[in-house]
């Protein structure tokens, strides 16, 4: 069943998309001139540019071919809980889905599978059903709990708080009306079973030994919830060409507390050589933490600095990362302690990287930045920018200062990840700056990651101000554009990077970010997010011009999916 549907995926909404490109005719009905005018819902399917991720499978022996093969069935299964998660009615979507087969309802059903739910990420979670708001907390507490009630329960019962506050429990109602935790391999048994069985079928077929370590320990700790050990083991594979990353890792939906974990999953092909080239970057990152913004008391001087980096091209992604806007780059694991012994690791998707330059990027320079400066966009400058936005995940507080036992995502809550975000991308930024004085990047270059990182803002605020990186971008813009370092056109309705201004104010924004992390300040992060979240009138203008035109993100279509019919 999902193989038919992802094969219409793969010829529908092309089809679609070309239509919005092309415009369609000068009728405004479109019942006249050959053409229908697109339903709202097909509008909204065509943001995302179905596009052919594909890989080098010539890389694969036999048994490799095995070991991607039961990994892509272990991430279907992860995919399976992570709607569950997303939405508990994922359960049963037929129940608020079209039936029919018109144009219309197959693009509602396409963009529902987009979105894992009836919510629209990209219009601040509207509801595209008629299903009412979207739960804060997703599918992870019961939709009627409030904060207050979580807060008032732990209070209550204090033996109940490591349980509720856990990254891998959902909150469920008892029979009594009151709460109770439940492990997430009691919770999604149905999902994790199979799963683990898939991972250790690839394992067996595994012929490099660390990553059969890391699939037998993943099997493990999806089946008891301990995650420590398998963490470890992914920090520690190596020489490694399948390159996967399954489990549950981020807490960007869990709109109530930023705590649950959802499961997601990248199979990846690692290439050896662009990895190590990239992996000087890791020696400077010493002095980069000393080079941030904040004064030293808030600096991580003596955490390991042990930041292995991987290029890959992903052979296939699922779960919480297929959701809406499609990942390009990750930094994990998330866990402070694993990070404190074994530092994290960097994870460069190059495919997924040039297939959005390509696509959106580029063109969105065009139209948003003055020409000089569209000119000067490149693939370069972008990968580098992505690759220390991870790196400077790694770098700044991870603990709230003077409170050793508070990371700084339990300070910030629900608003850490859009500052977190916000500051890879500031520090980033300020960081290859520093770089470029040391004499590691000329001067050309450094100019080049400025119009870099303002083209990539009008990207990631089309994410929509209800996601991490979209709020985080806004964010950017507004302190970038206010305090001068972003220039605007009134007559072209251009902007422009102020290269002279840009370095000072751009250390000054990553400032902001690291020492509201750095004092785990959750009023200030609202303070901050409020006043620099809303959309100035120019901007809105910009991405006006861009709808329609530019798509927002990518569908991935997988050519595994394809290739592997033929390795039977
Ligand atoms: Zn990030």
């Amino acid at each position: 069943m999902r193989g038919a549907a992802a094969r219409v995926a793969r010829t529908l909404p092309l089809a679609l998309s070309m239509m919005l490109i092309t415009g369609c005719g000068g009728g405004d009905s479109g019942t006249s001139g050959g053409g229908d005018q697109p339903s709202a819902a097909e509008q909204r399917l065509a943001q995302f540019a179905p596009t052919t991720i594909a890989f080098d499978d010539s890389l694969l022996n036999a048994n490799q071919r095995t070991v991607v093969a039961k990994l892509v069935e272990a991430s279907r299964h992860l995919d399976d809980a992570f709607k569950l998660q997303a939405w508990r009615d994922n359960a049963h979507p037929e129940e608020v889905l079209p039936a029919g087969t018109s144009d219309e309802a197959d693009a509602i059903r396409e963009y529902f599978r987009i979105m894992y739910g009836p919510w629209d990420a990209l219009d601040s979670d509207e509801p595209f059903l008629d299903v009412g708001e979207k739960p804060e907390g997703a599918g992870f507490y019961p939709e009627d709990m409030t904060r207050e009630d979580f807060d008032t329960w732990i209070e209550e019962h204090p033996e109940d708080r490591e349980a509720f506050t856990s990254g891998y429990t959902v909150i469920r109602r008892t029979g009594k009306g009151g709460l109770e935790a439940i492990p997430y391999s009691e919770a999604f048994r149905a999902e994790l079973e199979p799963a683990a069985r898939a991972l250790r079928e690839a394992a067996a077929a595994a012929d490099n030994p660390s990553l059969k370590t890391f699939l037998e320990k993943r099997a493990d700790a999806l089946l008891s919830d301990e995650y420590y050990d398998s963490e470890v083991a992914w920090m520690r594979l190596e020489d490694n060409l399948i390159d996967p990353t399954l489990g549950p890792y981020e807490v960007y939906e869990d709109g109530l507390f930023g705590q649950k974990t959802s499961f997601e999953s990248f199979i990846g092909l690692k290439d050896p050589g662009a990895s190590q080239q990239l992996a000087r970057l890791e020696g400077f990152l010493r002095d980069l933490e000393q080079a941030l913004p904040i004064p030293d008391e808030h600096k991580y001087l003596d955490r390991p600095f042990k930041a292995p980096i991987s290029v890959i091209d992903l052979v296939y992604s699922a779960g919480e990362t297929r959701k809406g806007v499609q990942t390009i780059a990750f930094n994990l694991p998330n866990d402070p302690k694993v990070r404190e012994n074994e530092g994290s690791k960097k994870v460069m998707l190059r495919n997924v990287i040039q297939a959005k330059f390509d696509r959106i990027l580029k063109p969105i320079a065009e139209e948003v930045l003055v020409r000089e400066q569209a000119d000067r966009i490149g693939p370069n400058p972008y990968f580098t920018r992505v690759l220390m936005h991870e790196l400077s995940h790694a770098l700044g507080p991870d603990y709230v200062t003077g409170k050793p036992d508070v990371t700084v995502g339990q300070g910030l809550k629900d608003r850490y990840s859009a500052i977190e975000e916000a500051k890879a991308d500031a520090v980033g930024t300020h960081s290859l700056g520093v770089l470029t004085d040391r004499g590691e990047y000329d001067e050309e270059f450094r100019q080049e990651i400025y119009i870099d990182h303002v083209a990539d803002m009008f990207r990631c605020i089309r994410f929509g101000a209800t996601e991490a990186h979209g709020l985080g971008c806004l964010t950017q813009l507004n302190y970038l554009l206010q305090n001068g370092a972003i220039t605007y056109d009134e007559e072209t309705g251009k902007f422009a990077a102020d290269l002279e201004a840009m370095p000072e104010v751009m250390s000054d924004l990553a400032g902001q970010y690291l020492l509201l992390e750095a004092t785990g300040d959750y009023e200030g992060a609202g303070q901050f997010l409020e006043r620099y979240g809303t959309m100035p009138p120019e901007v809105k203008d910009a991405l006006d011009r861009l709808a329609g035109r530019v798509p927002v993100d990518l569908d991935p279509q997988y050519a595994v999916m394809d290739e592997m019919e033929g390795w039977e």
